[in-house]
């Protein structure tokens, strides 16, 4: 198994590609960055070397400028990018990254063409589309990772208010990765049964906590600089399902074509079947009408700002 990282020298990408590679599960981990910082994903590989070696694992680590070195990959991350500062939002870095992501795209279907692109660069929901255009590859395997970090950080919360084990948590979130997320409480459990059959229900302030989940990636960026361990868990999780063909669930971000609310040529998160060919299925959705109302304005929110992206830049460059 063959799994390549664009943008490997950045904090997600670095950190993504150490959490995989520790999984046992690849055999070939190729690091990609821009010249300047060759010396420093040489430093990463070696590094995660000693540190897999501590480990008796054996994985071949390669870092490289050129894309030609991707080839056979099965899985190609991106996660090239300019960074968001506390005081940017995921949209105001659309119209640079989106050029960042045509050009990736584009040397991605020429040297990986029977890979999965999973797009990790934000404003993600938009570059997803990017990629899906540039790459020209079928939908089933260009997906990005939004709602799924978002999900692992509501399932988190939830577990906290209700007192029980992370594990028992299954809710998520979906719609865009920013302010148009959309909780789906309705068909949310702990345990198997509704979250609302719960007494703790009663005192479950939603509101407060989807806008810590909001906040959340800013939160941590404001902190320290950038998110790390929970983005780079959430990417080997996503890489494992597709790798072992696990057909998980996830909430990830996909084109959809009228399958949910008839919401047509947007990028968007929404419950999907993973394996070994990437989206296998799009799960269909029964969401009480304040879900499918936010889903829209979610929808329309993207489509418009998608559009204003493409109109900016040559998806084929
Ligand atoms: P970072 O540490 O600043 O790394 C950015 C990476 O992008 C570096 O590898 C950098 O390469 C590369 N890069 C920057 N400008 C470039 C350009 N013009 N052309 C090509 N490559 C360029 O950022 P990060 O914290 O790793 O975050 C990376 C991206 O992931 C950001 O867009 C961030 O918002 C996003 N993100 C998404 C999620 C999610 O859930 N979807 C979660 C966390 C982060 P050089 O070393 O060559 O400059």
């Amino acid at each position: 198994m063959k799994v390549s990282v664009v943008g490997a020298s950045g904090r997600v990408g670095r950190a993504a590609a150490f959490c995989l590679a520790e999984e046992n599960l690849v055999n070939k981990l190729v690091l990609i960055s821009r010249e300047k910082s060759l010396n420093q994903i040489k430093g990463e590989a070696l590094d995660m070397a000693d540190a897999l070696a501590a480990k008796d694992i054996k994985v071949s680590i390669i870092s490289s400028c050129n894309l030609e070195d991707i080839k056979d990959s099965d899985i190609v991350v991106i996660s090239a990018g300019i960074p968001r500062t506390a005081d940017m939002n995921r949209v105001d870095v659309a119209v640079p990254n989106a050029r960042i992501i045509a050009h990736y795209s584009n040397l991605i279907a020429t040297n990986a063409p029977e890979s999965i692109i999973l797009v990790i660069t934000n404003p993600v929901d938009i570059m997803t589309y990017v990629a899906y255009k540039a790459s020209g590859f079928p939908r089933n395997r260009v997906v990005g990772l939004g709602n799924h970090l978002d999900s692992l950080r509501l399932k988190n919360l939830v577990a906290k208010h209700f007192n029980v084990h992370v594990r028992e948590v299954h809710t998520r979130i979906i719609g865009e990765h920013g302010d148009h997320m959309v909780p789906l409480l309705s068909s949310s459990s702990i345990g198997g049964i509704l979250m609302k059959y719960y007494d703790e229900y009663k005192t479950f302030d939603l509101e407060s906590i989807i806008e810590k989940v909001k906040g959340a990636g800013t939160y941590v960026i404001g902190k320290k600089g950038a998110t790390e361990y929970g983005p780079a868990f959430a990417i080997s999780n996503i890489i494992k399902s597709i790798l072992r063909d696990e057909k998980k669930i996830p909430t990830l971000t996909t084109f959809l074509d009228g399958e949910i609310e008839g919401v047509k040529d947007v990028c968007l998160g929404v419950p999907v079947k993973l394996g070994k060919n990437g989206v296998e299925q799009i799960i269909s959705l029964k969401m009480s009408n304040e879900e499918i109302k936010k889903f829209l304005e979610a929808a329309k929110f993207v489509k418009n700002a998608t559009d204003e992206v493409m109109a900016s830049i040559d998806v084929n460059k």
